[in-house]
């Protein structure tokens, strides 16, 4: 496997890190999770502008611009063969010492890896997820912005601990007011009626690239899309919940908390935005000729 590191592209034995980089000792760094279908790279624009931003509110400088960035995502894949697969870019502080400061990192390091993607299991899709909300709560924004996909997910795994630790593979997590931010690794969605609600990032949610799709898409299929301040009354009653993200895409959950939602199983707006959200990613993206 060939890595992009650094402008330029090695052998995955020659891509090693610095025991002195601030990603590895402070979690000082950002990161994406991007995914190619049938040889194109799917949101690529998108992707790398939610990792320029998560770099900027971090005071990270790159070193490379969008296109550099979407250049080099490109060549990494050819160089692999990759025609579906997960991508994953990371961008740490650098090599500095081992004091906190960020401004002794001389440059930041720029990293991208093409690999396979692991998936959920295709009959979860038939079924409907399981989940459990978590006691963790999610960070304040105040804190550590949640908008920020950065290199410290200890929130988010924390969290997974607890799911994993229940039986399930996903949870809620609520912010510090009790309302419904996210899951720990995706974003969430209810439907009432002909009603689509997901809840503001401002409660505590990254802005997903899948979140933002699927709801253009379910405006186009006609339903009524709103980001709502939701407390898990809202998810505990609604005839559909589901998760989105770049790995999972459009997944049903048909349990929370032990209670079914809805009828128990994936309903029928749910089932839509799979096929719907399926269909954009195999027929879109930036080829990598
Ligand atoms: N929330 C969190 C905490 C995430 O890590 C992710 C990405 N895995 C998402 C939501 C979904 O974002 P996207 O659709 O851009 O993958």
């Amino acid at each position: 496997m060939k890595i992009f590191l650094n402008g330029k592209l090695v052998d995955e034995k020659d891509a090693v890190v610095s025991v002195f980089d601030h990603g590895l000792l402070y979690g000082d760094g950002v990161f994406e999770g991007t995914r190619v279908y049938n040889g194109r790279v799917a949101f690529l624009d998108e992707h790398m502008e939610r990792l320029l931003d998560s770099a900027k509110v971090i005071n990270l400088n790159v070193g490379m611009t969008k296109e550099e960035l979407k250049k080099a995502t490109v060549e990494t894949c050819k160089a692999n063969g990759i025609k579906n697969g997960y991508l994953r870019h990371v961008v740490t502080r650098g090599v500095g010492t081992l004091g906190l400061n960020p401004y002794q990192c001389k440059k930041a390091q720029v990293i991208i890896i093409a690999a396979d993607i692991q998936l959920y299991p295709a009959e979860l899709y038939e079924t409907g997820m399981k989940i459990i909300t978590a006691g963790t709560i999610r960070n304040m924004a105040e804190a550590v912005n949640p908008r920020v996909k950065s290199l410290n997910y200890l929130n988010n795994i924390m969290a997974k601990i607890e799911a994993i630790n229940a039986g399930v593979m996903e949870c809620l997590m609520l912010n510090a007011q009790g309302f419904i931010a996210e899951a720990s690794g995706d974003n969430v969605f209810a439907i009432k009626g002909n009603k689509l609600m997901t809840p503001p990032t401002w409660c505590g949610a990254l802005e997903g690239v899948t979140r933002d799709k699927v709801m253009q898409l379910a405006r186009e299929l006609g339903m009524e899309v709103s980001e709502t301040v939701m407390t898990r009354y809202e998810l505990w009653t609604a005839d559909e919940v589901f998760l989105t993200g770049t790995a999972a895409e459009v997944i049903a959950v048909v349990e929370i908390d032990r209670r079914p939602i809805g009828t128990g199983k994936p309903g029928p707006a749910a089932k839509k935005l799979i096929k719907a959200y399926r269909d954009f990613v195999n027929n879109n993206g930036t080829p990598i000729e």
